[in-house]
């Protein structure tokens, strides 16, 4: 792959008709050695983010050495790409075949469920040739939890309720080497509090089930930096995460878990685009809504934008984007902040977009290519810079010290 020192330098060098994706293999390695010395247990990263087989040998290399799968392909890419890593297959609902596989094939022992129909068919699928049931399986169930305190909701699809958790936990203890609770608050969950609250569930829910708990699990869910929201820094998470659950009533050897995706890759990547066509404040951009900006154009997210020309002028306007396809629901509302005389055949560097960016791409219309470069330049903001201000400051952010 090629290497640059930043945008401006690819928009001279190759004045792309495509989208370029830019990674900073740089920053992901930093945010991967804050998750692993700082997090106060085992930080599980979440594939789906960014599931690019690069990407996953700089997390490892950096002291990531477990893995939050969700469907057989990413199990067989996950172990292609890392041969040693721990695969954690979080996906509450599995085909039999694919949990088989994933046991047998490729030394998956960790597995969650949220019903008694899942933890039957992970018994059947793991058996051995002689029919003798597994005697090493880590399950984890998983809670159903607010989403009230994140920017994107995932408390509706899965995770069993607090009603029926006992009767669960109780069963799945009964075919366990180890027992977890796990649970998701969202993701870009912006205050520590979304776990404090989840952490309560799962206490009454082993209070109530009076079984022995080896692994809390408290999922994803940890920010980024956008336009518009300015998460408190990472350690207040941390600190408020192994408070809550050292509270907890499990054993003292009991194992902490997180399953970071955003918060792992969203510095990774940018995106250069170009300007296709001028109507009045909406600009055509040769990447939208079935490229990488799909949430931009689906929960209209804010993603941080820099014009590449120099000659551009002050101030700044609001701007919204069509994607390239013939889709009138390609559009991204924004506003995204841009020179006032920004025309068709200028570049446009979009940040942030190492998490459900490329990840996102499909190649409907026949758009959807896109040349991947390593550049060697800071990302539009971090986390784990050290020079950011403290929201904390401000008085938009929820604190809890
Ligand atoms: C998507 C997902 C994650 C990662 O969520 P982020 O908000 O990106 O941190 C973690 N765990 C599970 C089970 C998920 O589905």
């Amino acid at each position: 792959m090629h290497h640059y020192p930043d945008a401006a330098a690819v928009v001279r060098a190759l004045t792309p008709d495509e989208p370029v994706i830019l990674n900073r293999p740089h920053a992901a390695a930093r945010a991967a050695r804050f998750f692993a010395e700082k997090f106060p247990g085992k930080s599980l990263y979440a594939v789906k983010a960014n599931p690019s087989p690069d990407l996953l040998k700089i997390l490892w290399d950096n002291g990531i050495t477990h893995y939050d799968v969700a469907s057989i392909g990413e199990v067989r890419m996950a172990r292609g790409a890392l041969p040693d890593a721990t695969l954690c297959f979080m996906h509450p609902v599995k085909t039999a075949r694919a949990i088989s596989e994933a046991y047998h094939q490729h030394g998956v022992r960790t597995f969650s469920l949220d019903t008694i129909e899942e933890l039957e068919k992970i018994v059947e699928a793991c058996r051995d040739d002689a029919g003798n049931p597994a005697t090493d399986l880590w399950l984890c169930v998983r809670l159903r939890v607010s989403s009230e305190y994140a920017e994107l909701s995932l408390a509706s699809k899965f995770g069993v309720d607090l009603a029926d958790a006992a009767g669960l936990l109780q069963a799945t203890r009964q075919h366990c080497d180890a027992l977890g609770v796990c649970f998701h608050v969202g993701s870009q969950a912006m205050t520590p509090f979304a776990y404090v609250q989840a952490l309560e569930r799962v206490r009454a829910a082993i209070v109530q089930a009076a079984v022995t708990v080896d692994v809390i699990d408290v999922g994803g869910g940890f920010p980024s930096v956008y336009p518009g929201m300015e998460p408190p820094p990472l350690e207040d998470y941390f600190d408020v995460i192994f408070r809550a659950s050292e509270s907890l009533p499990i054993s003292y050897s009991s194992e902490l878990w997180c399953e970071p995706g955003r918060a792992l890759c969203a510095e990774y990547s940018s995106l250069i685009v170009r300007v296709e066509k001028r109507r009045g404040d909406e600009l055509y951009i040769n990447d939208g809504a079935y490229g990488a900006l799909f949430d931009a154009a689906h929960v209209e997210w804010r993603f941080p934008v820099v014009a590449q020309e120099d000659d551009l002028i002050e101030p700044l306007e609001e701007f919204s984007f069509y994607g390239p396809t013939c889709d009138d629901a390609d559009f991204m509302k924004g506003p995204f902040m841009l020179p006032a005389d920004i025309q068709a055949g200028d570049y446009i560097e979009i940040g942030m977009l190492g998490a459900y960016g490329a990840a996102m791409k499909t190649g409907f219309n026949g758009f959807g290519d896109a040349e991947a470069v390593i550049v060697t330049d800071e990302p539009m903001a971090s986390l784990y810079r050290g020079d950011r201000v403290d929201p904390r400051e401000s008085d938009n952010v929820v604190s809890l010290r």
